[in-house]
């Protein structure tokens, strides 16, 4: 059996839940897949991650998502959960920022509470990126090493990957084992989409070994393409490994 949880303390946790219970009807009936049976989980509180094969950290407003992981007890555990690498973690807009190591522009005020983030993917986002007079817009876009092309994704006051932070150690400096130990347990972060705006290129789209980040709003289109290649590549393809 298949769970695939959807963080839904905040945000479009039931768009998420609605394209993934449409696919899963699909999957479930299809040959190629009758050794699985597949389900989709809201996770809301520590025992709802119990059992699961894969995650999605959906969009919405990420200081609010803080907030409510920090009040829920959820934080802690879900975390360790995406640090373990034992599922498959897609961080989506405002999930993308929780899922990041770094976030570069932050100034909210939380009272009592600080604006913390799950970390995972060895990457700094910048909030907000594209300008308030674009909040807004869509744009057709393909992946490196998926088969989803001309997705049309959605950008809603859209986060984007502004660096990446995982470096390999210099070799030959101290000793090249250190470099062998790092090569072994490290996936490099890869690039899988970009988009060009006001002369700028943009990341929108990373992926760290069992880790997928978006800066778009899959959930929003009727197209079930991103979310099927989550499940293969992210969630199943770790399942049959583990
Ligand atoms: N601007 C939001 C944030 O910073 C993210 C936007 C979204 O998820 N659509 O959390």
């Amino acid at each position: 059996h298949i769970v695939v949880g959807v963080l839904s303390v905040q945000g479009s946790f039931r768009e998420h839940l609605d394209h993934l219970n449409v696919l899963f009807s699909d999957m479930n009936s299809a040959p190629e897949y009758s050794h699985y049976q597949f389900s989709a989980r809201k996770v809301k509180q520590p025992n709802d991650l119990d059992g699961l094969s894969g995650i999605i950290l959906v969009g919405g407003e990420s200081t609010t998502m803080s907030l409510l992981l920090q009040h829920s007890g959820l934080f802690g555990p879900l975390a360790q959960l995406i640090q373990s690498g034992k599922i498959g973690v897609w961080g989506t807009c405002a999930g993308l920022i929780l899922i990041a190591n770094q976030v570069t522009n932050t100034k909210v005020d939380l009272g009592d509470c600080k604006f913390r983030v799950l970390g995972g993917l060895d990457v700094s986002i910048e909030r907000n990126s594209f300008g308030r007079q674009v909040d807004s817009f869509t744009q057709l876009l393909s992946f490196q090493g998926s088969r989803v092309t001309s997705f049309e994704c959605v950008f809603i006051r859209a986060p984007v990957v502004s660096g990446i932070l995982s470096e390999k150690p210099s070799v030959g400096t101290k000793s090249s084992v250190v470099a062998e130990v790092f090569e072994a347990n490290h996936h490099p972060v890869e690039v899988l989409s970009q988009v060009e705006k006001d002369g700028k290129t943009l990341i929108v789209a990373v992926r760290q070994g069992h880790i997928l980040g978006t800066s778009f709003h899959p959930e929003l289109v009727p197209n079930y393409a991103f979310h099927k290649w989550f499940v293969d590549e992210f969630v199943l393809k770790r399942s049959i490994d583990a």
